[in-house]
């Protein structure tokens, strides 16, 4: 059975891929890690509009962890995220500190889910700002 470093997952916003690649290459996981890529990352498993949109998320995930036994799971959501401001839940052009702070609430939400479903598997919580840095939540 394959075993890699990390399950991760995204926002599809171009404006954030080519740091959150250099993050992973950075951490050695590129090469070593599934990447589920789906709109606001952390959106539809902590606030789905519908319980489909969570039920496929978490099937990605699923399916990672079964397939490729990931050590961890990370969450990567990001400044400015079109997916959460469109569904009304945190709002365009705030600074990286307040989104930040906005993110975390959802973030952890998605870790909780997460982790009753996989306990034995590592969920973290990272928030990517404009300015290409990488905060990790707790
Ligand atoms: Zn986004």
């Amino acid at each position: 059975m394959h075993k890699i470093k990390a399950c991760v997952i995204t926002c599809i916003d171009f404006r954030f891929q080519k740091n959150i690649k250099d993050y992973l290459v950075q951490n050695n996981h590129l090469g070593d890690a599934d990447i589920i890529s789906v709109a606001g990352a952390s959106h539809d498993i902590a606030t789905p509009q519908t319980a489909e949109h969570q039920y496929y998320l978490m099937n990605q995930i699923g399916i990672s962890v079964s397939l490729h036994n990931p050590d961890k799971i990370i969450i990567v959501d990001h400044q400015d995220c079109g997916m959460y401001a469109a569904t009304g839940k945190i709002e365009k052009g705030l600074d990286l500190a307040e989104d930040t702070q906005r993110h975390a609430d959802y973030l952890l939400k998605a870790k909780e889910l997460i982790q009753q479903k996989y306990n034995n598997i590592e969920v973290v919580l990272l928030m990517a700002g404009l300015d290409g840095s990488f905060t990790e939540i707790s």
